[in-house]
């Protein structure tokens, strides 16, 4: 007897999501934040985690971690939905959506985690290739919105890997025109020029997805969902019971209350962005797109996989998206410390 053969074909076919444990001392490969907590913050962390009752489930409705996001966003805590993790969200939201056969809608390329999700869901991912300069082809969106009737249509802004926040009016056009839901996944908002906001209220069929993952909070593992209270209640039937645990409720409520104290980190993380982007255009054999994440995706025009391997010989880790049609020769570089930047910068040019 096999054991594989009680799971489902579906599964069977599909890879696990892995991340190739390269050992590097620069790692600039996950979109993290370089930046640990400030000191104060940290200190007073360390006491609320103390404190936290391990031996007793988390509030099952996180009453204080939705408040304090409530305020910080101006939304009100019937319009959010928490996660471990945004990823857990976009499972939970395509879970209460879509039937098996049912179709949802992204931009290629985008954050993969949407049809991973959606193919083990058994819903089909209809894919619609950006420009050349990664913009969304408005006219060409619709074609297909039009033709596939999704229930979803994902659209990450700033998109990742490409860096791109999503054309007003496009959204707007979308929005007016699909017949399901539109999720705006502002995963890396926090280093972008702009946001749609509370967009949620004035058109219900919209959704917007955050994470505290890109600033400073990763290994927490939490993502929220904010949206028309109406809808927020059917989803939440599809959460699982205490998903947030009780020290990811605590820590990142202290966070939210003083987020103030992160911004200083967000405008040195834009500066080194706008310096490692004019260096990278200076080198020859590399072409950076502009972006308005926490990191750059490039070109890189001779021998891809031998660069990559110099630089993780040199320590450095970026992403590289070996074999992908549209980026096999690219490589996405999260923006680091200044000291990070500064050892990729020497590593890559010493790489080509
Ligand atoms: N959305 C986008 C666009 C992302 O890039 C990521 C992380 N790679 C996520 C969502 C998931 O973030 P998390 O699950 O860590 O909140």
């Amino acid at each position: 007897m096999n054991p594989e053969d009680f799971i489902r074909p579906t599964i069977r076919k599909l890879e696990a999501y892995h991340v190739e444990p390269h050992p590097a001392n620069v790692i600039l490969d996950a979109n993290e934040s370089s930046y640990p907590l400030p000191n104060k913050m940290r200190e007073g962390l360390l006491a609320i985690i103390a404190g936290t009752e391990l031996n007793r489930y988390p509030d099952p409705d996180a009453t204080m971690l939705k408040r304090v996001i409530a305020k910080k966003e101006g939304a009100n805590e019937k319009e959010i939905l928490l996660g471990n993790g945004s990823d857990e969200i976009i499972q939970t939201l395509i879970a209460a959506v879509c039937d098996p056969q049912d179709r949802i809608l992204a931009p290629s390329p985008t954050f993969t985690m949407y049809k991973k999700i959606a193919q083990y869901l058994s819903v089909e991912t209809v894919e619609e290739p950006l420009n050349d300069d990664w913009d969304i082809n408005r006219h060409s969106i619709l074609g297909r919105v039009d033709e596939f009737q999704p229930k979803i249509v994902f659209i990450a802004s700033p998109n990742n890997p490409t860096g791109i926040v999503a054309n007003r009016d496009t959204l707007a056009t979308v929005m007016n025109t699909t017949p399901g839901l539109v999720v705006i996944d502002e995963a890396y908002v926090d280093y972008a020029e702009r946001s749609v906001g509370l967009l949620f209220r004035d058109r219900p069929n919209v959704v917007i997805l955050k994470t505290i993952s890109k600033i400073g909070l990763a290994g927490a593992r939490l993502g929220y969902m904010m949206a028309d209270e109406r809808l927020i209640e059917q989803v939440n039937k599809t959460r699982l019971p205490y998903n947030i645990n009780s020290m990811t409720q605590a820590v990142a409520a202290e966070v939210m209350r003083n987020w103030d104290q992160l911004l200083p980190t967000f405008e040195k993380t834009k500066d080194e962005r706008t310096r490692v982007f004019e260096k990278l255009a200076q080198l020859n054999g590399i072409t950076p797109f502009p972006s308005e994440a926490n990191f750059i995706l490039m070109r890189v025009e001779n021998d891809p996989a031998k660069a990559f391997e110099n630089l993780l010989e040199q320590g450095v880790r970026v992403r590289w998206f070996k074999g992908n049609p549209r980026l096999g020769d690219c490589f996405r570089v999260t923006i680091g410390t200044p000291a990070e930047n500064d050892l990729f910068l020497t590593a890559i040019e010493k790489a080509l």
